[in-house]
């Protein structure tokens, strides 16, 4: 089936070029020319998408979601009162707001099972490309460690969701070999502590070298690379000498962290609007005090942080951790981004051509012949109006695969 996707424009992140009077042809499901309308060949049996007054770009894609996580505050209470199978539907929802925020393809940071993504890829619910980690791990008493001081364990092992604590070098091979059995496109570490975790600190490292190395050969005798969701100075550090690709975070970066990723080309994903997030929610009553007292006090020297890191040319993919925040608000990033100093096409390609690069997966971030057939539509010109991105309201037409799935008419 082709279908052909008339817009009054055509920004293409790559070039930072915008065409006029721009029609995308997609054919089975893959883009086969795009471009100017005078010139192209419209089959007069394709399937036409009337995207006037609309300028259209490639999909979007955050490098850092968690669709299992409902994105509502933190609750214990509910969490005790969640079965696992609930948990997971929670993604149905989820991945449907994240498509309609414009978002064609994610890298779940964990939670989301490859069920998830294989169920999505079936058609069985709407959603985005996926690439999953399943489980973020951590040592003991570490980000991921879900032991409360009464003894309790929130972190119920599931078949295809391996247990996220792990200690040891031996343990953490052997880890990282289950967690790739399980389906996992990425393997996901934490090298420092967190926000939301209770019995840990943002700026202590976690981890040892030796462990996060054994992680790293693991995961790149199968062909794969690890994100390491890293705050601390020497979390990151660690993390980057051991061979992680990608810096969750990066709360405390520094000169030489910044210098150790240029030479090593990694990405950062600053996910700067996650600390906000637990403010609100935690002025909304719906955070534990430990997590308030944390965001606060990291919520500027992340800025700083992430600023530092702009001005030095670090490669920057976006991601948001979404599922801190709700499903769909993804977009409120680029306006984050933009106000610590990034050009509005830099903000967009680090979630279009930057974002398809760090994360590896083929065919998204780009409208050019062969690519998937994902394109979304906002009435105006984002490069004027970054704010066309931010709201899920804006987004008026996306289209996944060539399969229109969301259309609001202006
Ligand atoms: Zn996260």
């Amino acid at each position: 089936m082709i279908t052909a996707v008339f817009g009054d424009a055509l920004l293409n992140p790559a070039t930072g070029e915008t065409t006029r009077n721009a029609v995308v042809l997609i054919e089975d499901g893959r883009v086969t020319s795009a471009g100017q309308r005078n010139g192209t060949q419209v089959p007069h049996d394709a399937n036409q998408v009337d995207a006037e007054g609309l300028t259209l770009l490639p999909g979007l894609i955050d490098c850092h979601v968690h669709l299992t996580s409902l994105g509502e505050g933190l609750d214990f209470a509910r969490e005790l009162t969640t079965p696992p199978t609930l948990e997971l539907m929670r993604a149905v929802r989820a991945a449907r707001r994240t498509l309609d925020a414009g978002f064609t393809s994610v890298r779940d940071a964990a939670g989301s099972p490859a069920g998830v993504r294989m169920a999505i890829d079936a058609g069985y619910f709407p959603g985005p490309r996926m690439f999953v980690t399943i489980s973020a791990l951590s040592q003991t008493g570490g980000h991921t460690d879900s032991h409360f001081l009464c003894g309790a364990d929130l972190d119920i092992p599931l078949p295809d969701r391996p247990h996220m604590v792990v200690d040891g070098v031996e343990n953490m091979r052997v880890r990282v070999r289950e967690v790739i059995r399980a389906g996992a496109d990425w393997i996901k570490l934490c090298t420092s502590g967190g926000v939301l975790s209770p019995g840990d600190q943002p700026h202590h490292s976690a981890l040892t070298l030796e462990e996060i190395q054994a992680a790293v050969h693991e995961a790149a005798t199968h062909g794969m690379k690890v994100m390491a969701h890293a705050q601390a100075n020497a979390g990151i550090k660690n993390a980057l000498k051991a061979g992680v690709a990608t810096i969750e975070h990066g709360i405390w970066l520094d000169g030489d962290a910044i210098e150790m990723m240029l030479d090593g080309g990694n990405a950062l994903i600053p996910t700067l609007v996650a600390p906000h997030w637990v403010i609100r929610h935690a002025e909304a009553g719906k955070m534990p005090a430990y997590a308030i007292g944390k965001a606060r006090a990291v919520i500027d020297d992340h800025k700083a942080s992430i600023r530092q890191a702009i001005e030095s040319g670090v490669k920057i993919a976006f991601g948001t951790d979404t599922g801190v925040g709700p499903h769909g608000s993804n977009g409120e990033e680029f306006l984050l981004m933009r106000d610590l100093g990034m050009e509005p096409i830099d903000c967009i390609r680090s979630a279009t051509t930057v974002a398809a690069d760090t994360i590896g997966m083929k065919g998204v971030g780009r409208l050019e012949a062969g690519c998937w057939g994902d394109v979304i539509g906002v009435p105006g010109d984002p490069l004027e109006n970054l704010e066309l991105l931010s709201k899920p309201e804006n987004v008026q037409l996306v289209v996944k695969g060539g399969e229109v799935v969301k259309r609001l008419n202006g």
